[in-house]
């Protein structure tokens, strides 16, 4: 089923999530969901707190080769365990700050730690695009988006963009 996706500025986006405790059905399910949604918007990572869950979840998939085959992670309590020196700057966008782009700089790979769907503890080793949103969907889980490594002229300028956008869509 899909969900809707919160639109900044939201309260639930500036929250830090919850650890989640033991996988419930209703976990495994807002994951498929979460996945659902992401793929249909379309994106290459979504974070619970986006649909309104404050809850350690996150999910991504940066194949961006269409023919290629899709790789879709689910991961519960991610968090990064080592990061690079080396540094890079990527220009990101997010599903809850739809058509804005920025470049962010970031560690240039990141070691992850996670639970996967079912429980069981994964670590793997990121570069590149996967690199970027896999660190980009755990600042969600801290209440952090990508607009917030602006400077405020810039965070305002979008800011107030989305909340034009969001009174036109109260409207329609
Ligand atoms: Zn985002």
């Amino acid at each position: 089923m899909k969900r809707s996706i919160i639109i900044h500025p939201d309260p639930r986006l500036k929250k830090p999530a919850a650890p989640v405790a033991d996988l419930s059905d209703d976990l495994r399910r807002l994951a498929g969901d979460m996945l659902e949604t992401m793929y249909d918007a379309p994106g290459i990572g979504l974070a619970a707190p986006q649909v309104g869950v404050l809850s350690r979840l996150i999910v991504l998939d940066c194949v961006k080769d269409e023919d290629a085959e899709p790789r879709p992670l689910v991961m519960f309590n991610p968090e990064v365990l080592a990061a690079s020196e080396e540094r890079k700057v990527y220009e990101e966008g997010c599903l809850s700050i739809p058509d804005q782009y920025a470049d962010v700089e970031r560690p240039a790979q990141v070691r992850v730690g996670w639970l996967d769907r079912d429980g069981n503890p994964r670590e793997e080793e990121f570069d590149g695009l996967w690199a970027v949103c896999v660190q980009h969907e755990i600042d969600h889980l801290n209440g952090k988006l990508f607009i917030d490594y602006l400077g405020p002229m810039k965070r305002q300028m979008i800011t107030r963009k989305m909340q034009k956008l969001k009174r036109e869509m109260a409207r329609s």
